[in-house]
């Protein structure tokens, strides 16, 4: 039986197309969702990942033009600047709709396809701001600390069936480099000391994607440079 898709949701841009290039590397067969404007590369369906309709759309598309996906990503995120104090509360639900919601809809949707075929992997990508807190960014640390109880719950039900559900905690990223406020402090508090390229996120989802990774699942793993020191 040939091996369903790997679907990168969010994989038009940024990381997502960064990992959907890099599974594709490795000889996946890749299917990105994305949603203001396709990626330059992969094949793709649009949907908003706050929208779970769209996305128990997009998934039945996929699941009937390239069979049950073999692995998943859920990418898609955004942020909000604010202090926690002030009462930007809508602004602060937008943040939970995409990456705390989103998530859900998506690893859902995705989790009923793989615990039907008994055979899968999830893998949701957070941040260090999950795990250490970042001034400015309450909704988005909230958010990305969500997904991990998200994948440790999902990683508990889904376990029986063969469907193992990680967590990526990037760092600083050279992508997105330019719209951190003060990079320098975060490449000072970095122990690499410099931030990581998209190839290097790539190859960790590969590997949890992978045959040999059968035995992980509700794993934090950090792709950081040190900055969290594995701080699960
Ligand atoms: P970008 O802003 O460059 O890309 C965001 C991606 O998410 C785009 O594909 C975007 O699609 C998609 N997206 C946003 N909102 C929605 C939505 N409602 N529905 C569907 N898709 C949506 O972000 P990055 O590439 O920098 O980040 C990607 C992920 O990695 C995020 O989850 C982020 O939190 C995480 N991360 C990034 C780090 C970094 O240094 N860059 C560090 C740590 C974590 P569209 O093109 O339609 O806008």
């Amino acid at each position: 039986m040939q091996e369903g898709p790997a679907v990168v949701v969010g994989g038009n841009r940024g990381l997502g197309l960064g990992i959907a290039d890099h599974l594709a590397e490795v000889g996946h067969h890749v299917v990105v969702t994305w949603r203001s404007a396709p990626g330059p590369r992969h094949e793709g369906v649009r949907c908003d990942v706050t929208d779970a309709a769209q996305v128990d759309a997009a998934f039945a598309a996929i699941q009937d033009q390239h069979g049950t996906p073999s692995a998943v990503v859920v990418n898609a995120g955004t942020a909000a600047i604010d202090l926690l104090l002030r009462p930007h509360d809508a602004k602060f639900r937008d943040v939970l709709d995409t990456n705390l919601m989103g998530s859900l809809y998506a690893a859902r949707a995705a989790g009923r396809m793989m615990a039907r075929a008994r055979r899968g992997s999830i893998v949701l990508i957070s941040s260090v701001s999950a795990l250490y807190g970042t001034g400015g960014l309450g909704a988005y640390a909230a958010s990305k600390a969500g997904q991990i109880g998200l994948a440790r719950t999902l990683a508990r039900e889904l376990g029986r069936r063969n469907v193992t559900v990680n967590v990526v905690a990037p760092g600083v990223m050279e992508h997105g480099i330019d719209l951190i406020r003060d990079p320098d402090a975060w490449l000072a508090d970095t122990p690499l000391g410099r931030a990581g390229q998209l190839s290097e996120l790539g190859a960790v989802v590969a590997f949890l994607a992978s045959e040999r990774a059968r035995f992980i699942t509700g794993a934090v793993v950090p792709v950081d440079g040190g900055f969290a020191m594995g701080m699960t």
